[in-house]
């Protein structure tokens, strides 16, 4: 398999939270009977005796809740409500503001700043543990969702990812990088459909390395196979418009194909293959016409009609490098224009 489809071991994995709750207040007392009423619970409780270290502190422990002294020397409690909102890491983590009485106007200020929830303290045991679970299973709920999603578009992306390039993979000949058949036979279908609408002539080029058997007997296979890379790199510089194509129609047979093109036209891209690959002087010592690799090439052209089929054409440009082949090899051959109607 190639390397751009390799398995991707990364796991999203939805995070197990546990409840970790983070106590700020300057009175020692308040955090210890927050601690005894919370000791049977299962969770994991912190406390924060400076308010300027709640900050860092939080930011580290990543708690599910906060529990926020609102009367402290160093710091106004609703400011540190405000430092929490603002605080990236801690903008979402609840926070229930215990208060030394019940103040309307302060309880709104709190909640407008972003308190979720007020306290008078010392609360009753069993409200302060219902409290802290139900914001803090709501905190790990959306964390968890948020994680499940970008899980899912992380998922879609890759997925996405991995079909272009199996799209790439499939048209493409794994030796020598240039489309396979398969996208040759499919571009041609398009390109004689196009033709067919526009009455525009089409070419198309068959081409076969000369005396390969015997190069790959000389050089080995692997030698045979860095030849055709080569050859491949070489055919595709060849041709010069954005909408020529050159594949890897088999073995050691490439072709081309060059819509609007006419004999003309056709003739000239071939020869200049035909040249560029004999300029590689790639050697091939036991080859029966020169020292070096060549190839043999057809062309056959035509303006095709309704109903008529590529394969005709394919087989009347296969005919041409026959002929080519038989009239000595390194030469292009042409089949000439196939249909009456003379080339646009
Ligand atoms: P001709 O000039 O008549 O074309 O002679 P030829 O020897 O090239 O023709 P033939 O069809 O007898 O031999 C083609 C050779 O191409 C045989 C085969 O082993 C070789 N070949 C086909 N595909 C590959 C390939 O992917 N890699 C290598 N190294 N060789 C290949
Ligand atoms: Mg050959
Ligand atoms: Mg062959």
């Amino acid at each position: 398999m190639s390397d751009e489809l390799q398995n991707d071991n990364s796991l999203y994995e939805i995070q197990d939270y546990k409840i970790t709750v983070l106590l700020v207040d300057d009175q020692q007392m308040i955090a210890e009977a927050v601690r005894r009423a919370l000791a049977s619970e299962e969770l994991d409780f912190h406390y924060c005796q400076n308010p300027t270290e709640a900050i860092d502190m939080a930011t580290r422990l990543e708690p599910t809740v906060i529990l926020q002294d609102l009367v402290m020397p160093e710091l106004d409690g609703l400011t540190m409500v405000k430092f929490f909102r603002a605080n990236p890491a801690t903008s979402q983590v609840p926070i229930i503001v215990l208060s030394t009485k019940e103040e309307p106007e302060i309880k709104s200020r709190a909640f407008e700043l972003g308190a979720n929830d007020y306290l008078v303290k010392l609360p009753d045991k069993i409200e302060l543990i219902a409290r802290i679970r139900y914001h803090s299973r709501a905190y790990i709920g959306q964390k968890q969702r948020d994680e499940a999603f970008e899980a899912l578009r992380q998922s879609q992306r890759k997925l996405a990812e991995a079909n272009k390039v199996l799209e790439r993979l499939s048209s493409l000949d794994g030796l020598t990088g240039v489309p396979n058949r398969r996208r040759f036979d499919q571009l041609l279908h398009k390109e004689w459909q196009r033709a067919i609408r526009h009455g525009a002539s089409i070419s198309i080029i068959m081409l076969d390395i000369d005396f390969f058997k015997l190069f790959n007997d000389t050089y080995g296979h692997q030698g045979g196979d860095e030849c055709l890379q080569q050859v491949a790199r070489t055919l595709e510089r060849s041709v010069q418009r954005e909408t020529d194509m050159v594949a890897r129609y088999g073995g050691e047979e490439f072709a081309a194909i060059l819509p609007e093109t006419g004999v003309r036209g056709a003739l000239a891209v071939a020869e200049a293959m035909r040249a560029n690959v004999e300029a590689l002087k790639i050697p091939h010592e036991n080859s029966k016409i020169t020292d070096h690799v060549t190839i043999s090439v057809g062309v056959a052209t035509t303006v095709p009609e309704r109903g008529s089929r590529p394969e005709d054409l394919i087989a009347t440009a296969d005919e041409a490098l026959y002929e080519a082949k038989n009239n000595g090899r390194n030469r292009v051959q042409s089949a000439g224009f196939r249909n009456e109607r003379p080339p646009n």
